[in-house]
Order: structure tokens, then C-alpha cells, then sequence
């Protein structure tokens, strides 16, 4: 639908910020990225780490200190808002509550400065609808639509533009969790059928993972790591993103000639890493709980005193050594001891557990 093959480069982006008390603050440290056309790639971190700076940045919003934004050929990062082939759509859709579906459409279109004929823009409109699914809606003013449906007319105005790159900053939050994982699917597909490059920032994991094709994950400023949701899962690089991502359990251990033993008094088995540590000194090991599970002379040994049955599985928390705790995801159907106060014991996965860099 778009000839959308311009590569998305930012170098060294930095932003400084002063702070109404006259100190200086760096929302973006040197940011270097770049994002492949036809790509669905998220901007993850907690809230406050820089990357609704960074898109604003690439839209033209804010200024950036330093640093250079290139689309393929073009720097961009000189040029007001509107000459740069990228669109936004925001958290609050901003809808005109006057018009109609088709006329808000149509409004992005004509504000573009160029002569699209009226059959054009017609032609435009019936596709965009068809693209986000209100084919029947056009006539409808905002207010009678959903929140779901008012997103979707946002989606509808910011892509009929037909930009290189589509920013979206945290659009869906407003919406309830229901709506939210059906809008997550028909985003999705409306990235791959119109071809056009996303950049969506949020701070929910979940979201970020069940979309992106890549995520950069960030934390005061900076990108932690940088991969696909598979990777940033099963090889985080440190324990920020181990943490962010998904549920990991951390210990404490000493090495000591080949042995790993855990500050609760713990023994655990070369076998049960990917990559043995080795030396000596103190260092942590993470185990995610799903790579946990109930063994007779398993490695970790305890009482149970958390147990949650969550339909998918049962979770259970194993006080396993003095201010030790380990959680486990263990089988849903699983009838073995698993109520508070029960003993039990857990073995780690061969070749689950890694050291992990603070
Ligand atoms: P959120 O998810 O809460 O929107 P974020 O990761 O998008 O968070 P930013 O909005 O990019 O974070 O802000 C990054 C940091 O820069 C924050 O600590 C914020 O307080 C600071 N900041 C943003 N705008 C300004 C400003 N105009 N003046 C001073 N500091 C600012």
C-alpha cells in the first residue's frame, strides 16, 4: 500500500532537560537505533525512562540536545512536524466531535496541502474504514462509538496519510484489558497488511511482547538491551530486563571450586545451568518459575507458603533457607502436597538457570 522503504536512524540522541529547580536532567542518553520499513517495533521501559521523550523527539514535538534523526536519505531532525514523513497517534485520540467518522478522516487528508481529487479521497476514506474494520461507520459522529472504535477512527486518520512511520504512544491505554487484547490483534494485523513502519511505546510488557517483531527495552535514558521478545525472555543480559521481562526468581550464591551454593544453604547442580559459573566469589542465578518443578530430593527443599491456582497452572512459593523464597509454576492438574504449610521440594531444569548481571 506504501512505498515504504526508508530505514528509520537515530544516532546519538541525547535530551537534557532543566528542571524548574535549574539542575540538569537527561531524559535520552545517546540513543543509537535503527528501525528496518515495515517493522512493528516497541519502545518498552517503566514510566519516566525516556521513550515518550525519544518519540516525540522522532515526530518533531521536542527538540533533542544532540544528536542526529535520519529517514533513509533525509535528516529529519531539523524540520518542523509536518514536513516529516511520520504520524502520531496519541493516548487521547482527539477526535473532532462535530464530524463524522469519514469527515475526521478526511480532515488529516486535506490538511496534507496536496490535490487529492474528491473521488481520491472517497477511495482513501473506504479503505481506511475497511483497514480498521468500520466499513458501516462512517456516518457516525464519535460520540457514538466506543472507546475501542474511537481508537480505531484515530488509527484510521494518522495511517491514511500514508506515512513512512506511524509513532503510537501507549494508544491503547485508555482502553479496558478485554478491549485492549483484541485491539493488540487488529493492530497487528493492520501493521502487516498496510506495510507501514510502527513505533509504539508502553510500559506493559505483555502488550510489548505480544506485538513487536522487536523491542527496545529502556531505563533512565538508555536502551538495557535490544531484541525479540524470544530473545529478551530466554537470554536477558541483565537483571533489569530479567526482571521487566516476564517472572524470574533470584538468588544469591557463592561460587566455590565448582560449587554453587545459595545464601539459603542450597546446592545447585552444574547440570541446571546453560553456562556453569565458574571461580569464586558471590554472584546472582535466575531461574524463571516455569523451569521449576515438584521433584522428590529436588535442589530446593521447603515449606509451602504461598499456593495459587490460576487455571494455566499452580503457583507455589517454597520458603527454601532462611529469607530464601523460590516460586514455581508447576501443572495445573498437579495433586501432589501444594496447600500452605505442606513440605515439598523443586528441581531445577537442566540448562535453565543463569547468572545474571546486575
Ligand atoms: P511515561 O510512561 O510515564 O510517559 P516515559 O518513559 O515516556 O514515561 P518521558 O515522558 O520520556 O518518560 O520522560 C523522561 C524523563 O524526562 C522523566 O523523568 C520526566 O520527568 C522528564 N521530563 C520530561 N519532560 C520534561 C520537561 N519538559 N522538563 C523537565 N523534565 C522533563
Amino acid at each position: 500500500m506504501t512505498n515504504n522503504d526508508a530505514t528509520l536512524s537515530i544516532r546519538g540522541l541525547t535530551k537534557e532537560f532543566v528542571t524548574p529547580e535549574g539542575a540538569n536532567f537527561i531524559a535520552l542518553d545517546g540513543i543509537d537505533l535503527d528501525i528496518v520499513p515495515g517493522e512493528f517495533f516497541i519502545m518498552l521501559g517503566p514510566s519516566g525512562c525516556g521513550k515518550t521523550t525519544l518519540l516525540r523527539s522522532i515526530a518533531g514535538l521536542e527538540q533533542a540536545t544532540s544528536g542526529e534523526i535520519w529517514l533513509g536519505e533525509d535528516r529529519i531532525d531539523r524540520l518542523p512536524p509536518y514536513l516529516r514523513q511520520v504520524n502520531t497517534v496519541f493516548q487521547a485520540y482527539a477526535l473532532f466531535p462535530h464530524l463524522t467518522v469519514r469527515q475526521n478522516i478526511a480532515f488529516g487528508l486535506e490538511m496534507e496541502g496536496k490535490k487529492a481529487s474528491s473521488a481520491e479521497v472517497k477511495n482513501r476514506i473506504d479503505e481506511m474504514l475497511e483497514l480498521v474494520g468500520l466499513g458501516d461507520f462512517g456516518t457516525r459522529k464519535p460520540s457514538q462509538l466506543s472507546g475501542g472504535q474511537q481508537q480505531r477512527v484515530a488509527l484510521a486518520r494518522a495511517l491514511a496519510k500514508r506515512p513512512n512511520v506511524l509513532l503510537l504512544d501507549e494508544p491503547l491505554s485508555a482502553l479496558d484489558l478485554k478491549l485492549r487484547r483484541g485491539m493488540q490483534t487488529e493492530l497487528k494485523r493492520i501493521q502487516i497488511e498496510s506495510g507501514i513502519t510502527f513505533v509504539f511505546v508502553t510500559h506493559d510488557q505483555e502488550e510489548a511482547m505480544s506485538m513487536g517483531d522487536r523491542i527496545a527495552v529502556f531505563n533512565k535514558g538508555s536502551i538495557v538491551q535490544l531484541g525479540t521478545p524470544r530473545e529478551l525472555y530466554s537470554e536477558p543480559t541483565n537483571r533489569f530486563v530479567a526482571e521487566f521481562i516476564g517472572e524470574m526468581n533470584f538468588l544469591t550464591v557463592t561460587l566455590d571450586g565448582g560449587m554453587v551454593r545459595t545464601a539459603g544453604g542450597n546446592h545447585i547442580a552444574a547440570e541446571a545451568f546453560l553456562e556453569p559459573p565458574t571461580g569464586v566469589g558471590t554472584v546472582t542465578v535466575g531461574i524463571r518459575p516455569e523451569h521449576l518443578r515438584v521433584a522428590e530430593g529436588g535442589t530446593f527443599a521447603g515449606e509451602i507458603i504461598a499456593s495459587q491456582y490460576v487455571g494455566t497452572d499452580l503457583r507455589l512459593c517454597v520458603r527454601t533457607g532462611p529469607e530464601e523464597e523460590v516460586w514455581a509454576r508447576v501443572d495445573a492438574n498437579y495433586t501432589g502436597p501444594s496447600s500452605i504449610g505442606d513440605r515439598t521440594a523443586l528441581a531445577v531444569a537442566p540448562r535453565s538457570a543463569r547468572v545474571v548481571r546486575a
